[in-house]
């Protein structure tokens, strides 16, 4: 049913709030149209399946992966790279980020490592997304 859709001014019309998004999924990035109406998320513009999984999400519980870095004591650079392990809620970021931004962590580091177990109670690890050698 969604695919046949026509989400333009008559889904506004209708007291629907209609969003435009980007599809993040894959590289094609295909722009949807997508509304939620009697519980049933309507979607438009997406290229295969996943498009509209993405938009469901993105009106009813949207998720994010974290990328982004920590300090490092001893270590070659200055800074690791690090993401969380898996998506987290979208309204979570601002809050494990302020939670990242204290972590430093001393050198050495392999990709991978597990730093944080449970990233402010959101389930989800932080791990390193590359070695980092202690400086000699
Ligand atoms: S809808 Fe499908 S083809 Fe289009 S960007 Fe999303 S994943 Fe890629």
């Amino acid at each position: 049913m969604a695919n046949g859709v026509i989400l333009g001014g008559g889904a506004a019309a209708a007291g629907k709030a209609v969003r435009d998004l980007v599809c993040i999924v894959c590289p094609v990035g295909c722009r949807l149209r997508a509304a939620l109406s009697g519980g049933e998320t309507l979607v438009e513009g997406q290229g295969c399946p996943r498009g509209r999984e993405y938009a469901m999400a993105e009106l009813t519980a949207p998720m994010r992966t974290l990328p982004t870095t920590v300090r490092v004591r001893k270590g070659f650079l200055p800074r690791l790279p690090v993401r969380t392990a898996a998506p987290i809620p979208k309204e979570d970021l601002l809050r494990c980020m302020e939670a990242v931004r204290r972590i430093e962590v001393t050198a050495p580091v392999a990709m991978g490592e597990v730093l944080v177990e449970n990233l402010c109670g959101t389930g989800v690890a932080l791990v390193a997304t590359r070695s980092m050698p202690a400086l000699d």
